[in-house]
């Protein structure tokens, strides 16, 4: 390893209590997508410190931060961080431990800032990412025009080099019918609650014509007022995965189709919404990125756990791997076989295990950024890789 990447990694070593500290500090004070006021601040008032350019509030977004270390004509490298909790469980997705370690990669950058090649790392803080699509507002708005290639890594049960991420789209069904007395009057009513579950019906009756790696989900949000009047109002929401983006949109029509056709059998009225700001992509490898990134983890300590195959989730990470050359490695904060998203897992985000996977995160993130800096035909060969696949 050369003088300059040892000097990065020492550099994370020593930050690494102030680290653990910062990650305990975002666990402990768990905040909602697009209110995560306090955990913006104590990431731009650390970054800040080490000497980086802050600018709060970017792309429109009140708790989106951009902190940059320019060091003259090259290429523009984004480290992403996150920091929004869940609701009732807190930070059981671990993004404390993302931010801790997106911020600390950009820190042992900054500290080693004599030695760094020409170019510039930028920070970016992307809230709201369980289901807010704050990438996706900061992609509209320009946040990622000017980045070469962005890396975020995300906690995990094992560390895995690349994990697939589905698309997904999410759709609002309303049925309107009408009310009667379900008893005395059930002839004169149009039933909004049967549409939906028509809906539903005609879903579950499609699931055999799609393929294993798409997933339909629902709920339904109302049902009817009381059981003695025919509803007039019902509606569902309905999540819908695939692993590519037209097949994505191919399955949503189908969904939509399905709502359709159960207004018509009903008599109901439907009207269908598509939040666009909250449609996550797939993500689109990046081989060049991820070699890059596999050496550097053999560095800090890092090594890959077994694959995980059929279990598959969604992020707005996807988006920035539709727009840029963008890795999102999985890195092992808990013991094998705790699941995110549970009350587990929110534990092990502050224990030890966590700990190692924050600083070692940090290392090989930073050690990337340097790489592609020291030799910008990576980052060219990187986005030639996202030019030619889909
Ligand atoms: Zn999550
Ligand atoms: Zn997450």
């Amino acid at each position: 390893m050369s003088d300059a990447k040892d000097s990065i990694v020492q550099a994370v070593d020593r930050l690494g209590d102030e680290l653990e500290a910062l990650s305990r500090r975002i666990h402990d004070h768990p905040e909602l997508g697009y209110q995560e006021k306090q955990a913006a601040g104590w990431l731009t008032e650390f970054l800040g410190a080490k000497g980086f350019k802050v600018e709060t509030g970017v792309g429109g977004v009140e708790t989106a931060f951009r902190a940059t270390i320019d060091t003259g004509e090259g290429p523009t490298i984004a480290i992403m961080c996150e920091y929004d909790a869940l609701p009732g469980i807190g930070h059981a997705c671990g993004h404390n431990v993302i931010a801790a370690s997106g911020a600390g990669a950009g820190a042992a950058l900054a500290v080693a800032r004599g030695v760094l090649p020409k170019g510039r790392v930028q920070v970016i803080g992307t809230p709201a990412e369980e289901g807010g699509g704050g990438k996706c507002r900061l992609i509209k708005a320009g946040v990622f025009k000017d980045v070469d290639a962005a890396i975020m890594i995300h906690g995990f049960d094992r560390t895995i080099l690349h994990q697939d991420l589905l698309g997904i789209v999410r759709g609002t069904f309303e049925f309107t019918g009408k009310a009667s007395h379900a008893s005395a009057d059930p002839w004169e009513g149009v039933n909004a609650l049967d549409a939906v579950i028509a809906t539903f019906n005609a879903v579950s009756m499609m699931r055999q014509q799609v393929r294993p790696d798409c997933r339909i989900h629902g709920i339904i949000t109302n049902g009817g007022a009381a059981a003695n009047i025919i509803p007039e109002y019902a509606s569902a929401v309905f999540y819908v995965r695939a692993p590519r983006i037209d097949m994505m949109w191919d399955l949503y029509k189908r969904v939509e189709a399905c709502a359709q056709g159960a207004a018509k059998a009903t008599g109901c009225t439907l009207e269908a919404t598509q939040n666009s700001d909250n449609v996550y992509e797939p993500l689109k490898r990046n081989q060049t990125l991820l070699d890059l990134f596999a050496v550097n983890m053999k560095t800090a300590g890092l090594e890959e756990g077994p694959p995980v195959l059929d279990r598959l989730g969604s992020s707005d990470v996807g988006n920035v791997s539709q727009v840029i050359p963008c890795i999102q490695p999985m890195v092992g904060i808990a013991p094998l076989g705790t699941a995110i998203h549970t009350r587990e897992f929110e534990a092990a985000a502050v224990k030890p295990l966590a700990r190692a996977g924050l600083l070692a995160a940090a290392k090989t993130m930073a050690l990337t950024t340097f790489d592609l800096l020291a030799d910008p035909a990576r980052v060219r060969a990187a986005k030639e890789e996202f030019a030619r696949s889909r």
